[in-house]
C-alpha cells in the first residue's frame, strides 16, 4: 500500500534538521539501508536549505515537503513560493551558483542528483520552487 504525509514548516535554518529528520523517520516502513536514509537526508537538507537560502533570501515563509512510499520507493517533493529560478537547466549545472560570494560551491543540484534516483526542478521566477526526487 501507498503511505503519504505533508509537513508545513517556517523556512527559518534552524527547521533544516527537522525537516531532514522527519523525512528520515517516515521512511522507515521501507526498511532503507543506512546509506539510503543518509543519502535522503543530504538531498532533503540541499534542498530545504535552497528554498531558505535562494527561495526566500532569509525571509520567513512556508516550505511544503510532501512524501509517498509506494513499494520499496520514496518520493519527496519539497516546494517554495519564492522568487523562483530564471533557468533550470543552469541552475543544474555542477558549480553553479548564484551566492559565490556567499561561499557556496553550487553543488546541491549535484548532490541531490548524485543521491536520489530521480531529481526533477519545476520553478516559475516570481512564484517559486518544486523539487521532485525519489528514492
Ligand atoms: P551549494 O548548494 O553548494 O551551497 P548553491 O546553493 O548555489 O550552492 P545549488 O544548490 O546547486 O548551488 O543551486 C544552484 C543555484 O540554483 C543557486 O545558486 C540558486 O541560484 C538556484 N536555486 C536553487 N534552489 C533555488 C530555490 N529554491 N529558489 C531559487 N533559486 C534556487
Ligand atoms: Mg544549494
Amino acid at each position: 500500500h501507498t503511505n503519504e504525509m505533508q509537513l508545513i514548516f517556517d523556512s527559518r535554518s534552524s527547521n533544516e534538521s527537522f525537516a531532514r529528520v522527519t523525512v528520515a523517520a517516515f521512511m522507515t516502513s521501507l526498511n532503507p539501508t543506512v546509506e539510503e536514509v543518509s543519502d535522503v537526508k543530504t538531498a532533503v537538507s540541499e534542498a530545504v536549505t535552497n528554498a531558505i537560502i535562494h527561495g526566500y533570501e532569509g525571509e520567513v515563509h512556508n516550505i511544503c515537503i510532501r512524501c509517498r512510499t509506494k513499494e520499496q520507493t520514496l518520493f519527496v517533493e519539497i516546494e517554495d513560493f519564492g522568487k523562483g529560478i530564471e533557468d533550470v537547466e543552469k541552475a543544474m549545472e555542477p558549480l553553479f551558483t548564484t551566492k559565490a560570494e556567499a561561499e557556496r560551491s553550487g553543488m546541491g543540484f549535484s548532490f541531490m542528483e548524485a543521491f536520489m534516483d530521480s531529481l526533477e526542478v519545476e520553478s516559475t521566477p516570481g512564484k517559486g520552487t518544486l523539487v521532485k526526487m525519489s528514492k
